[in-house]
């Protein structure tokens, strides 16, 4: 029988990582099936104990799942501990459940080796301060920028989760309105405004000189903000597409000891339109 690993989430129809893993066993020669499963919150405990013990070996959980799957994990990685959200669970020998939150390695691996968007000594402002902020923190953190912002329409969740993070560097949390005479070398949009075609209400001037700006949500069309980016003279303006392959790629390894190449996985994305 084939290793069997699926990813739960609802809504899920439109879920990429079939696809993707699909691709990476191919790639690397594993022999496993991948199956995206509509699993609602209120059914995700016992929807997790059946595929395990029907002999399931790892799952994707997205939203609105992720906090769950860290509540459900037996074992979590520091990333995981510091996001409070799990995206990977992978079953271990000894039939502890480990759960990993992949997503911010993969923003990471984005920007620095796809784009070489050097984060050491940078000064970095994140839009939103929902899940997909707090999994991207610590790991933007770990390369040493200058300065770490966080700006959210809800101006209370980025104080909060400013402090929380403060440590080595102090982190500012604020509204978008507080944003004014401050400049940025990368600005990461983690807002959902995207999926609804929106845009935070944002400074002009708020981006530096040979600045960049990354979005998290991606599309076949530039999102409002990869068009912001573009017009306020971003040196690159990125889509989220690269980070959901690689938080893929990160999971595929931590499942099956082996990392993908991710390139040839990203263009054919991007090339088949199979972005929605
Ligand atoms: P959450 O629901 O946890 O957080 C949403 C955040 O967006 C909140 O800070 C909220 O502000 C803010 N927001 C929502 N609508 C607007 C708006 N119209 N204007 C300004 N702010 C707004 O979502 P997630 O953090 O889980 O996801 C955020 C984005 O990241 C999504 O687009 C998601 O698709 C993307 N993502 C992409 C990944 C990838 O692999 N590429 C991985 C994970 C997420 P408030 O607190 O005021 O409500």
């Amino acid at each position: 029988m084939k290793n069997r690993y699926a990813v739960f989430g609802h809504p899920i129809k439109h879920s990429k990582s079939p696809l993707i893993h699909h691709a990476f066993a191919e790639q690397t020669g594993q022999t496993l099936s991948y199956e995206a499963q509509d699993v609602p919150a209120e059914q995700f405990e016992t929807a997790v104990k059946d595929f395990f013990n029907q002999g399931g070996k790892g799952l994707n959980c997205t939203i609105p799942l992720k906090e769950l799957a860290w509540q459900y994990a037996d074992i979590l990685s520091p990333r995981a501990q510091a996001a409070k959200a799990v995206n990977t669970l992978a079953l271990q020998e000894d039939g502890m459940i480990f759960g990993d939150n992949t997503d911010g390695i993969g923003l990471v691996r984005d920007l620095t080796i796809n784009h070489n968007i050097q984060l050491e000594d940078s000064r970095i402002l994140i839009l939103g301060a929902g899940g997909a902020c707090r999994g991207i923190i610590r790991p933007l953190l770990d390369h040493k920028p200058q300065t770490l912002s966080i700006a959210n329409r809800t101006a209370s969740k980025a104080v909060t989760l400013a402090e929380e993070f403060s440590g080595l560097i102090a982190i500012k949390g604020c509204s978008f309105d507080e944003l004014t005479d401050r400049q940025f070398d990368l600005i990461i949009n983690a807002t959902a405004a995207s999926l609804s075609n929106d845009l935070p209400q944002l400074p002009s001037g708020l981006l530096a000189d040979n600045g960049s700006c990354y979005d998290l949500a991606y599309a076949n069309e530039p999102t409002p903000f990869v068009h912001w980016g573009k017009i306020n003279n971003a040196i690159k303006s990125l889509d989220g597409l690269g980070m959901l392959v690689e938080q893929a790629a990160e999971a595929f390894f931590i499942w099956r000891g082996i990392r993908p190449e991710t390139q040839p996985v990203i263009a054919m994305l991007r090339n088949a339109h199979a972005v929605t």
